[in-house]
């Protein structure tokens, strides 16, 4: 049994994408090293063999290549990277949603799809999902983001509408959906809740049963540099995805997930592309045959405090479970990169009773790199409310840690 989605019957007949991937790599000065010696990927061994690539790699790639769509625009996206200048990505004018549609058809001509991803700033998923939209012959409203105060107005339009569909990020979905039940708000046509860009949120899931019970999600899993790479229906867990039939997964070292492309259309030399992500192959519950990519988060949400590895997702996940508290970030201050400080934000719950001088003292007895970290200024790390949490405001993501530099 090997690493790969695909068996070698399936895969190595269309490495041939792969090896022109390794001819264009090669060309790039500051990679071409490292493929010194390798032989041309024609089975699925040759190909774990090759050096995978990380987000910095791939962009270095494409400043040299300047990839140009075969046929119609090139369009730039904002690729990797969470801070500084746009990285960038390219992709030809239908994101390679074809393929996408081919697999998975979660809207049809009866729907009415609300695109609530964020549309400009080179931001990719609303153009992925207008594409699919347009292959699914839907009614579209091409919303993109708005603010706080215009929710109330929007969702009224909604109701008006009998929209049936509405995607998203799950930060901006949880957003639509507990603006809508804080207001005593319904959505009775809403059947399809489409998600892509995050894990997805189980607290979505309870404002989903109340504000609209009979909508269901479908979820997607890719990135600006491989695109979509899986997809899932409300019958699978929301970690698992089934990869496309273009898209090569495997499971490397450390369970750290690589990418490789085999559909030859695809402008970024995608060849054991890593995302940070771990996951695993498994056969989904769901029924449908093949190996489907389980996601197991990030590796790279360990960071360094005061010399010690603080695991992001977990202290996230035990303030999470927390009665009452929806959402939590870590907020670390340094004052010129050492950690001054450690803040857990919580996004409660209306009208929620939170003790958060119980949860510090909680979180500081059960985290070793906390209470060592802080032995000696334990009042350093604080657990307070918010209003809202940190968001990118580039990418529109809220992730789990946020790092700033003391003013
Ligand atoms: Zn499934």
């Amino acid at each position: 049994m090997t690493g790969f989605s695909l068996s070698p019957e399936a895969a190595e007949p269309r490495l041939q994408v792969a090896r022109h991937s390794l001819e264009l790599l090669r060309t790039v000065p500051a990679l071409a090293p490292r493929y010194e010696g390798r032989p041309e990927p024609r089975t699925l061994d040759d190909l774990a063999a090759l050096a995978p690539l990380v987000k910095d790699d791939l962009n270095v790639a494409l400043a040299h290549l300047e990839p140009k769509a075969e046929q119609g625009a090139t369009w730039l996206f904002q690729s990797g990277g969470s801070t500084g200048a746009p990285k960038v990505g390219y992709a030809p004018t239908g994101f390679y949603m074809s393929g996408v549609h081919a697999h998975w058809q979660p809207l049809d001509r009866a729907d009415v799809f609300v695109n609530a991803w964020g549309a400009g700033r080179m931001w990719g998923a609303h153009f992925l999902v207008a594409a699919l939209a347009d292959l699914s012959e839907c009614q579209v409203i091409a919303l993109g983001s708005v603010t706080r105060e215009e929710y109330a107005d929007w969702l009224a339009f909604f109701v008006d509408r009998k929209v049936t569909a509405i995607g998203g990020t799950p930060s901006v979905l949880r957003m639509w959906f507990a603006e809508a039940r804080a207001a005593g708000l319904s959505l009775p046509a809403l059947r399809k809740v489409l998600w892509l860009g995050e894990a997805w949120q189980p607290q979505l899931a309870d404002d989903m049963a109340v504000v609209a019970p009979r909508a269901r999600r479908w979820g997607m899993f890719g990135s600006t540099e491989t695109w979509v790479v899986g997809t899932n229906t409300p019958d699978c867990p929301a970690d698992t995805f089934h990869p496309l039939p273009e898209q090569l997964v495997h499971v490397g070292e450390d369970d750290l997930l690589d990418f490789t492309t085999l559909d030859p259309r695809m402008l970024n030399p995608v060849l054991r592309y890593r995302t940070g992500d771990a996951g695993r192959l498994v056969a989904c519950p769901c029924g449908r045959p093949g190996r489907a990519m389980q996601v197991l988060g990030r590796r790279d949400s360990v960071v360094q405090v005061r010399g010690l590895g603080l695991h992001v997702d977990q202290v996230i996940a035990r303030v999470e479970r927390e009665q009452g508290v929806s959402r939590a970030q870590i907020l670390i201050t340094e004052d010129r990169g050492r950690a001054t400080g450690v803040d857990v934000l919580l996004l409660t719950d209306q009208g929620a009773a939170v003790d958060t001088e119980r949860l510090r003292k909680d979180l500081l007895s059960a985290t070793f790199t906390l209470s060592t970290a802080f032995q000696h200024d334990p009042e350093s790390v604080r657990v307070r409310r918010v209003d809202a949490l940190i968001s990118n405001e580039r990418t529109g993501k809220t992730a789990g840690f946020v790092v700033r530099e003391e003013s």
